[in-house]
């Protein structure tokens, strides 16, 4: 078990106060950190808050009901992450993810998704606007977000059991709400449909082939997720980890699998196909082989600091420039430079770091956007 660690609110995270450049030239939409990597995804994360405990994000001994969330006047508003998201997009991003938390705690979410729904990419394309939501209040709220402009849906469910969830979710969820939701989603349009399943070796990895089994033969994209060492209250073991070789080993003896091409550069999950051609699955194996190369991903926290990757320390205060008078320009300008100097590779680095380096205090997955 995790030590228990009472992070101050609103200063649990170190980050600094970005430079704006002087005569920076204005954004191209094609942006290039150290490793030649352009900016293209944005995570948001819109709440720290969850109301599930799942134990490897978010465990209640250590969330429980004396642990302090951020306060709402340090949450960025609607119009300032809309500000934020219009320089972002000016650099080349075309694709928003809203996460958290759970995103769909986020009062008035909808009218977030229709300001963001507005931007256009330079060459005046829709962004590709989509959000992961754990789905316990998606059977509500489906019909809505897409009136409001969201294209698709991720959902995460980690065991179609429904005492395994329960005990996975740790607030006594059941898994047919969950169902009911994705389910919601699929009638309001809100596809393709992902559904992401944490693979915690011993916990619920007897759950993969009944999940396969559920979802094939239809439209939406199961995902296996490899148990990351994110945050540092999760109690992360590498036994704990089951390599999505495995996974991939599994489900290719039970059903046989051919593999796909990448859709695009920087996807996360490695794509395979149901010989039998009744679907496709993905594998997300940050642990077990890194794709730090193709990262094109920047993640915007809660309280308005960027993150340039799920396991830094550190963060850029971009609410200091909103909140401090900076105009458009500046705060693109900023961005811009941050990006510039980015050289994070955390996952390919990982077992060539001091165990001191390694366990340095990392950013909360709810706090920096799954
Ligand atoms: N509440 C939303 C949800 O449940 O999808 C969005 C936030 S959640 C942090 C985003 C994703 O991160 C979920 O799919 C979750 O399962 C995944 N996640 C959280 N902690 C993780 C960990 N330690 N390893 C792998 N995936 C993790």
């Amino acid at each position: 078990m995790a030590d228990k660690v009472i992070p101050l609110a609103d200063h649990r995270y170190a980050s600094s106060v970005p430079v704006i450049p002087a005569g920076a030239a204005p954004a191209t939409g094609e942006l290039a950190d150290r490793l030649d990597r352009p900016l293209r995804d944005l995570r948001i994360s819109v709440t720290d808050r969850c109301n599930f405990r799942c134990g490897y994000c978010m465990p209640k001994e250590i969330f429980d009901k004396h642990y302090e969330f951020l306060p709402h006047s340090s949450l960025l508003s609607f119009e300032e992450i809309t500000r934020v998201a219009t320089s972002f997009v000016a650099h080349g991003v075309h694709k928003i993810r809203l996460t958290g938390g759970e995103p769909l705690l986020r009062k008035n979410l909808e009218r977030l998704i229709e300001m963001l729904g507005a931007l256009r990419t330079p060459t005046g394309e829709p962004l590709d606007l989509t959000l992961t939501t754990n789905g316990s209040l998606l059977a509500r709220k489906a019909q809505a977000l897409k009136d409001a402009g969201l294209q698709r849906v991720t959902v995460s469910l980690d065991a179609l059991d429904d005492a395994v969830f329960r005990r996975m979710n740790d607030a006594d969820f059941p898994v047919a709400d969950v169902l009911r939701g994705i389910e919601a989603a699929e009638r309001a349009g809100l596809g393709p449909i992902k559904v992401n399943m944490v693979v915690r070796r011993g916990t619920n990895d007897h759950e993969i082939l009944p999940m396969a089994r559920h979802f094939k033969g239809s439209p939406i994209v199961l995902r296996f997720i490899e148990f990351m060492d994110v945050g540092a209250t999760n109690g992360w073991r590498m036994d704990e980890v089951l390599p999505s070789a495995q996974v991939v080993a599994r489900l290719d003896e039970a059903f046989g699998l051919q593999p796909m091409d990448p859709s695009c550069t920087g996807e996360t999950a490695e794509r395979w196909r149901y010989r039998d051609g009744s679907g496709e699955i993905g594998v997300i194996s940050s642990v077990t082989q890194a794709f730090c190369r193709d990262c094109n991903r920047a993640r915007l926290s809660t309280e308005g600091k960027l993150f340039l990757c799920l396991f830094a320390t550190q963060g850029h205060d971009l609410r200091a420039l909103l909140r401090g008078g900076a105009d458009d320009e500046s705060i693109q300008a900023a961005i811009g430079h941050i990006w510039r100097q980015r050289a994070d590779r955390y996952s390919e680095l990982r077992s060539a770091l001091p165990a001191s380096a390694q366990s340095e205090r990392r950013v909360e997955m709810h706090y920096i956007g799954g």
